[in-house]
């Protein structure tokens, strides 16, 4: 999801905690993630934004800095674990930078952060989609909602008695069982 006003408490909330992120427990780096993304599909983004994990807001969004004009990525506490699969961190990174890439648009007088070019770009860019996304409502979904509203997902406070529980591998999720769940970041 994208956050564009600066008045949200949100936005400040965010700029604070990017000068604490949490300590990366993942089994890969995501900031190499995010720069693996954009050589690879956004080559005209530059510099890389910066990421990192943060104890706050929702599953992921991205927002730019008026002051500096960059652009942070942030990805919560959540998928900060060791068991996180690279594959959902793909899907994430390059669903962010396309943010940049394909701005919002207004459709039918209604402003949407994912206008039908949007889903178009990510299902040709992230074959992983289906299986990444099976991925987190298999594992996450008793800490998150979906926040149709935002068009993001909320990671809601139950995450923090849960977040050392062992997650289910890729191999083991039925990919067909979620096809009808929400993907929307
Ligand atoms: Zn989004």
């Amino acid at each position: 999801m994208i956050i564009r006003d600066p008045a949200l408490r949100e936005w400040k909330r965010l700029a604070k905690a990017r000068n604490q992120p949490c300590l990366p427990q993942t089994s890969f780096s995501l900031q190499e993630e995010l720069e693996n993304a954009r050589f690879q599909h956004f080559p005209e983004i530059a510099p890389t934004p910066h990421c990192c994990f943060v104890d706050y807001g929702h599953l992921a969004c991205i927002c730019s800095d008026r002051e500096t004009g960059l652009d942070n990525v942030y990805v919560h506490q959540i998928l900060n674990h060791p068991d996180t699969p690279r594959e959902v961190a793909a899907l994430i990174c390059k669903h962010e930078l396309l943010h940049l890439e394909i701005p919002p648009r207004e459709i039918d007088g209604k402003s949407t952060d994912h206008p039908p070019e949007f889903w178009d770009r990510e299902n040709i860019i992230c074959p992983e989609k289906r299986i990444a996304w099976a991925w987190i409502w298999e594992n996450l979904w008793s800490c998150i909602r979906v926040d149709k509203k935002r068009e993001g997902i909320t990671v809601l406070n139950e995450w923090k008695s849960r977040w050392d529980l062992p997650r289910i591998g890729l191999s083991e999720i039925d990919v067909a069982a979620y096809s009808d769940r929400s993907t929307a970041l």
